[in-house]
């Protein structure tokens, strides 16, 4: 029920209906919210979000008979062959793992609270209805379960849950301005049914700014201007915007952003509803072959560590290198092992060479360099070989909100009350580079936080009015 008598007046709204966002509002009717409107610029028939893009959590786990009961299994020969002779996953190797790879400008003591949470989220997800499944054929360092449907299933099961609470659901509803009224209430404005609205408790979870051309430009360069996004383009930054603009904290890393090497036929944007069209353009096979440029030459360290570590280091390098273009490079034992997805030998921008010269020549590669660099480095074998060209492709920004462990957004230093912000609109998680898993763990650690914390305020508001 409305916080007062007026029409458009709620207890918790959210901005954006992300898994973080649905998240939080989930957690909102759970805690006894009982007027919880989630606002959303895209239409109804494009809901989701990246979210709905996705495929697993990385999660700490104890024992492999935890990871059996997710998987509502007592197969336990199946269990141990997916955690390949792995006993657990500590909240301590979680966090080495996440700071070794986000480097220094990060929230270390907000990261290793969200880890420290990140079990107990995906219980009470499971209790809330989301379902895992095995991981097929996972690299080392994978988490050895998935969401069942990936993020397509993760999202329907957000949206079904949140509804079947009573929660209210506003599509082609863009927020664009927040005022705080004399009373301490959130009054948002925007384009859509939902505008105008006022609530006690506002959560912002709008993602990050990736789908902004200009802000691209301003914060993270102009080579990265006209780049292809893996994602959605509806998060073009506004709520984060709108928030800084009444004295909320900026976080994080502004000048970098998530990005992965991607099929050359990438699109200029991905939608909801193409998750499996995006999984088969991930191209993160690279340690088992070699990477070079247009001139022939390496330029990242193909084996520094896990794939699924590295992904986003080699993503933003392709940026950098002459045409935006890599080529990943395979050979033989590679293909007769059958080590590669099937995508990379579906993609018809992929080319089998006879030999590395016939390989440069027809995808216009340095051929003089490429012999040398292969010589160079004895990992590729013989032929024949597989060539596939790569492009790099932007999933989300780092840069946003100053949040406290509840998801507080700070202004000034201070909780700014009444006020959160959860998933890819926070900044201070990833500073270079991102582990594979860690964004939507984020999003439902501090999406549930911060809808439980949302009502809670919200219900004391209500009876004081
Ligand atoms: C292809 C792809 C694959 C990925 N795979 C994984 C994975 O397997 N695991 C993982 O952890 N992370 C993955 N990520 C990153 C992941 O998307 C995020 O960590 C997570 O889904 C972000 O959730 P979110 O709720 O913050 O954002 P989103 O899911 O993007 O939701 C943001 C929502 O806000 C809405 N919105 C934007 N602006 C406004 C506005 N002005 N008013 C109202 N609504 C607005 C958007 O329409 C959107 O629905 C992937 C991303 C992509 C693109």
């Amino acid at each position: 029920m409305p916080v007062s008598a007026g029409r458009d007046e709620w207890q918790v709204i959210v901005a954006g209906a992300g898994n973080a966002g649905l998240c939080a509002g989930i957690a909102a009717l759970q805690a006894g919210a009982t007027a919880v409107a989630v606002v959303d610029a895209a239409p109804e028939k494009l809901r989701g979000g990246n979210s709905s893009l996705t495929k697993s959590m990385r999660f700490s786990w104890r024992d492999s008979a935890h990871l059996a009961r997710l998987l509502r299994t007592s197969d336990t020969g199946l269990v141990e062959e997916l955690v390949a002779g792995r006993s657990e996953y500590a909240n301590e190797q979680y966090l080495d793992d996440w700071l070794r790879v986000s480097g220094s400008q990060v929230n270390t003591a907000l990261i290793a609270s969200i880890i420290g949470r990140s079990a107990s989220a995906i219980t009470w997800m499971y209790e809330s209805g989301q379902r895992w499944e095995p991981r097929k054929n996972p690299l080392p360092g994978d988490v050895p379960v998935v969401l069942e449907g990936g993020g397509q299933g993760l999202q329907d099961r957000n949206f079904e849950q949140f509804e079947q609470l009573g929660g209210r659901v506003f599509h082609d509803s863009a927020l664009t301005d927040i005022e705080v009224t004399v009373d301490g209430m959130y009054h948002i404005k925007g384009v859509g049914p939902a505008f105008p609205a006022t609530c006690a408790a506002l959560v912002l979870a709008s993602g990050g700014f990736e789908g902004n051309e200009r802000m691209r430009e301003r914060y993270l360069g102009e080579s990265w201007r006209d780049v292809k996004l893996r994602g959605v383009p509806f998060n073009k930054g506004v709520p984060l915007m709108a928030a800084i603009a009444i004295g909320a904290d900026k976080a994080g890393n502004w000048a970098k952003c998530h990005a992965t090497p991607q099929g050359i036929l990438l699109p200029n944007h991905m939608l909801p509803g193409q998750m499996q069209e995006s999984h088969a353009l991930a191209r993160y096979a690279y340690p088992r072959g070699i990477v070079v440029n247009r001139n022939g030459l390496r330029f990242f360290d193909e084996a520094a560590d896990y794939g699924n570590l590295t992904y986003v280091t080699l993503g933003q390098k392709i940026l950098e290198q002459p045409g935006k273009v890599a080529f990943q490079i395979f050979d033989k034992a590679v293909l007769d092992a059958d080590l590669l997805p099937k995508s990379y030998l579906e993609d018809p921008a992929s080319v089998v060479a006879a030999s590395i010269e016939d390989g440069a020549r027809r995808l216009f590669i340095d051929v003089e360099n490429l012999v040398e660099t292969v010589r160079a480095h004895p990992r590729v074998g013989t032929p024949p070989y597989l060539f596939v060209p790569v492009v790099c492709g932007l999933t989300f920004t780092y840069g946003g909100l100053s949040v406290s462990p509840n998801a507080e957004v700070y202004g000034g230093g201070r909780p700014m009350i009444g006020l959160y912000a959860v998933g890819e609109i926070v900044g201070g998680l990833y500073d270079q580079g991102y582990p594979a898993g860690t964004g939507l763990t984020a999003g439902a650690v501090l999406g549930r936080a911060a809808g439980a914390s949302a009502a809670t305020y919200a219900m004391k508001i209500g009876e004081l009015l």
